[in-house]
């Protein structure tokens, strides 16, 4: 069986609600999402998933297009209420975690991986960020945004569906080669 098509069955069976195969190169890296992380994000400068760590949105680029391709994947969780921040901010752990259901199906087929996902980095309680090196730099995503991705006009090339009322939909980027 062509890797792609044992890949696909195995996404399959993830609870994914969409994902869509892109090139790398078809990306928008701009300074104006890295500046409303800048101006608007109360987890800028506190983590290693974060600006300015990532390093510039330059260097961001230069890193996801060592990469040829890359997967992009969708997950949609139903809250009560969408205005509940702490309820809908509680649904990225299941996106996280088939995030990394993803990520260990491409590894299983031999590819090397570099993965964006959600907001800041959770995995600890108190982000060592700045005055220790990461604690798990093998399992630590970046946030998409943080890499300067305009991911709303990619998800929008790729036909993913956005979803309205109390939907919240999570976005990741695996890049794999
Ligand atoms: S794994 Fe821990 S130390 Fe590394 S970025 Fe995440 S929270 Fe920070």
């Amino acid at each position: 069986m062509e890797k792609r098509e044992e890949l696909e069955q195995g996404l399959a069976k993830l609870p994914l609600m969409q994902y869509a195969f892109f090139k790398p190169g078809e990306l928008t890296f701009t300074q104006r999402v890295r500046a409303i992380c800048e101006t608007e994000c109360p987890m800028y400068a506190t983590t290693w998933a974060c600006p300015p760590a990532v390093g510039t949105v330059e260097e961001c680029r230069a890193r996801c297009l060592q990469y040829p391709e890359a997967l992009m994947l969708s997950t949609v969780t139903e809250v009560a209420d969408i205005e509940n921040l702490t309820e809908t901010l509680a649904t990225r752990a299941g996106h996280e975690a088939v995030t990394r259901q993803a990520v260990a199906l491409l590894e299983g087929l031999g590819y090397e991986t570099y993965t964006l996902s959600t907001e800041a980095c959770a995995l600890c309680d108190h982000c060592a960020y700045p005055d220790g090196p990461c604690r798990h730099p093998e399992k630590m995503y970046p946030c998409v945004e943080s890499h300067g991705i305009l991911v709303t006009e990619l998800a929008e090339r790729c036909g993913m569906d956005f979803f309205n009322g109390n939907l919240v939909t999570w976005y990741s980027l695996v890049f794999y080669r």
